[in-house]
């Protein structure tokens, strides 16, 4: 199987192409087509990772499901059988890694939840003693659990790369008090319940991103939820604070980027097979391991 870089869907219109997804707009709703692209250090690779979008898309629809009672989502159907006749004709490359969605006004803030000390939570206690300013014990280290789970919230930055962490204050002042409350409590409520989950699983769910958008019925969860792109997954049994914890997808990739001194400047290099097979089985892994089936891609 070849990894799926970019749609071309002629007949339809493209909304948005990100740094993972092509987005169309189909009537008064959204397609999301998940590819097989992956970055590293903020830029998009060479090379993709074969199913990874189907990964993404199909533990995004698990955790839906999971969350229902918490949060409505954004998702119409994933079942290409259901998608409208001017679809018809991509089925088979629609097919397991995309979702109909409602399009929703997005909020121009990330919810970031920590309930670890790691990557840009972890360098701001270093320069500061507080993540997005909450003030944390002295004495932790790399990878320790916290207390309790924070809201950290971040902004996209204009050029697209780097998110900027920012405190609540600032977030309230972005989208109003009454939704800042609201995005904080369903963001902690969320975390709270997948993080124990996954815990049973064998996995620690560190961090994680959520996005939320608002429709006429609401606030809705959108985007995609708690996969291996948007959160930090390490497995339980070889947590040890004080170092950096070895990230559970992109580690190969990471190291291989290391191994050849890449200056983290565009193009992004390609990478060998060996490390693409790798990263492909550690996709399947989390799949697994978070909802116990395995996925045939
Ligand atoms: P960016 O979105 O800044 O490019 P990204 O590279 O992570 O970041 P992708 O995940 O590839 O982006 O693309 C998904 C895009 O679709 C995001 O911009 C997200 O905010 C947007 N999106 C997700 N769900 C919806 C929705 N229901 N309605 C409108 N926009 C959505
Ligand atoms: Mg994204």
């Amino acid at each position: 199987m070849s990894a799926l870089i970019e749609t071309e869907f002629a007949d339809l219109v493209l909304h948005a192409r990100g740094k993972v997804r092509d987005l169309y707009s189909v009537g008064e709703y959204l397609l999301l087509v998940a590819t097989d692209r992956i970055s590293a250090f903020d830029h998009v690779l060479g090379s993709g990772i074969p199913g990874k979008g189907k990964v993404l898309t199909q533990l995004s629809l698990f955790w839906f499901d999971f969350l229902k009672d918490m949060v409505p989502n954004h998702l119409v159907t994933a079942d290409v059988n259901q998608y409208p006749a001017e679809l018809r004709e991509y089925k088979d490359e629609l097919a397991g890694r995309s979702m109909l969605v409602k399009r929703a006004q997005m909020f121009p803030v990330e919810c970031v939840v920590r309930g670890y000390l790691s990557g840009s939570g972890w360098k701001d206690y270093q320069a500061t003693g507080a993540v997005c300013g909450i003030p944390l014990a002295a004495g932790l280290s790399e990878g320790d659990r916290l207390p309790e789970p924070i809201f950290t919230p971040a902004t996209k930055s204009l050029d697209g790369e780097h998110d900027i962490n920012i405190g609540f204050n600032e977030m309230v002042t972005r989208v109003g008090a009454q939704s800042a409350e609201r995005l904080r409590s369903l963001s902690l409520a969320i975390y709270s319940k997948a993080s124990a989950y996954a815990e049973e699983r064998g996995l620690i769910l560190a961090d994680t991103k959520f996005e939320f958008g608002t429709t006429a019925e609401g606030i809705i969860l959108a985007d995609e939820v708690l996969t291996p792109d948007s959160s930090r997954f390490w497995p339980r049994d070889q947590h040890r604070p004080g170092q950096q914890q070895p990230s559970f997808d992109k580690q190969f990739v990471r190291d291989y980027l290391e191994s050849i001194r890449w200056n983290k400047q565009a193009p992004a290099p390609a990478l060998p097979s060996e490390v693409v097979a790798r990263t492909q089985q550690k996709y399947l892994e989390a799949y697994r391991l978070l909802t116990g089936k395995s996925l045939s891609i």
